[in-house]
């Protein structure tokens, strides 16, 4: 089971829990955190010494859409469905193809997917 974190912006209600949205601990780096704390206005853990930067989140909804990377990553069930090696051995899709051999048209029958 995931561990339930909310968004530590204040009056934000959303927590992992959210399916649509992500979730971004507060950067690891203290001058960037101390910005981001100071942004979303919580002097609480700018005071925290040895804040753990990873137990704290916000939410994507607090960032622009052009701040975020989309990683594209399987989920835990996922497997390959499409374009699968099947087609081997219904033998299906043949191309015919024309080639020409000694100045005589020949027509191959050669298996697409090969
Ligand atoms: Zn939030």
């Amino acid at each position: 089971m995931k561990k339930k974190k909310s968004c530590i912006v204040d009056g934000c209600l959303n927590n992992n829990t959210c399916l649509n949205l992500t979730f971004f601990t507060l950067p690891k780096d203290i001058e960037r955190r101390r910005e981001w704390l100071t942004l979303i206005n919580r002097q609480d853990l700018l005071q925290k010494e040895n804040l753990n930067h990873i137990s704290y989140v916000l939410c994507s909804a607090h960032f622009e859409d052009s701040s975020i990377i989309i990683v594209k990553r399987l989920n835990e069930n996922a497997v390959p469905t499409l374009l699968l090696p099947k087609k081997f051995e219904e033998k299906v899709p043949i191309v015919a193809e024309e080639i020409i051999k000694e100045g005589k048209v020949y027509e191959e029958v050669t298996p697409r997917f090969f």
